[in-house]
């Protein structure tokens, strides 16, 4: 374990109690968890926390050899596989598009955490761009390839060693927030950019459903989610890093007070069963039953940008 860990961009600040005795809900694995808090910008730190070498197994649920083969399945009966990717793709493309950001072929775009892939085909997809990804999973990358026609480099970004200034479109999705050193990662980014090149990530962000539920907020995740980060907390990484951000945007995502709640009922690893290929058609239900009140909540929080997300748009200057 390490401990005695700093918020990424006050390093000098004491970090006070946070969220005390969190536990893995997701997965129904791991002990109590604590998060620290930094005064200053309000992110969330886990600590102490698993060391790199102590992490690999609580990633093991996040995609299981059975999801991946039933989704494979989907996709080789025509079925639409990748529906967050897609959505995430479609904002992203309308988001650049009014920033007035030219897309098309020739434009390198690389998703570090790629996951499955569904976001880099549906950025080649409805933005033309050249895009490929990297993840540390090797059943990923096989999968991205084989159903998305997406390559993936398998490992950690610092292990590759694409040129520096080479790619138009740095691109993460759920991927700061489990990275052990957030500033170096994002500095690491920032070098592979071309001089007006893009970084767009999306992380969550603790706001209010985060204060209402503690330990038992949707997207607190412990022990893989490392950090929470604020909004204050983002933008001073990414201007350490020489970006200017141009945008910052609260979206909306169904789920976190229905899932925050079940939690807190007692409810042990419900969202990845609901999600899983072969749910039942009861939990199916039960879970899209509580959507009546979930969806105007968290809708309205999005539009008053508190939302349990944030996604930031930053630009390499010129
Ligand atoms: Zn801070």
């Amino acid at each position: 374990m390490d401990s005695g860990l700093a918020c990424p961009v006050h390093a000098d600040i004491e970090l006070t109690r946070g969220v005390e005795r969190a536990s893995d809900q997701f997965f129904g694995i791991g002990d109590a968890y604590a998060y620290k808090r930094c005064d200053a910008c309000g992110a969330l730190v886990l600590d102490p926390r698993p060391s790199p070498s102590e992490i690999g197994p609580f990633y093991a649920g996040y995609y299981t050899e059975d999801t991946l083969a039933q989704l494979e399945r989907r996709a080789a009966a025509g079925k639409r596989v990748g529906i967050a990717g897609r959505l995430r793709a479609l904002g992203t493309v309308r988001r650049l598009t009014k920033l007035g950001v030219e897309l098309g072929p020739g434009k390198k775009l690389l998703d570090v955490g790629c996951g499955l892939g569904g976001f880099a085909r549906y950025m080649r997809q409805f933005g033309g761009v050249d895009a490929r990804g990297v993840d540390f999973s090797p059943e990923c990358a096989a999968f991205a390839k084989k159903v998305h026609e997406v390559d993936v480099d398998v490992g950690e970004l610092a292990d590759q060693d694409y040129p520096e200034g080479s790619l138009d479109f740095i691109t993460s999705w759920h991927y700061l927030e489990h990275v052990y050193d957030p500033a170096a990662e994002i500095e690491r980014m920032a070098r592979l950019l071309k001089p007006g090149g893009w970084f767009i990530a999306e992380t969550p962000t603790n706001d209010v459903l985060a204060k209402l539920f503690g330990r038992h907020w949707l997207y607190l995740m412990p022990p893989t989610h490392l950090y929470h980060y604020r909004p204050a907390t983002m933008r001073a990484l990414v201007e350490q890093a020489g970006l200017e951000v141009m945008h910052v945007a609260r979206p909306w995502f169904p789920g976190e007070l229905a899932g925050s709640l079940t939690f807190a009922a007692g409810v042990r690893g419900f969202v990845p069963k609901v999600f899983s290929p072969n749910r039942s058609a009861l939990l199916t239900l039960g879970f899209f039953a509580q959507m009546v009140y979930d969806v105007p909540v968290t809708l309205l929080l999005a539009m008053l940008g508190r939302s349990g997300l944030m996604r930031v748009y930053a630009r390499k200057p010129a």
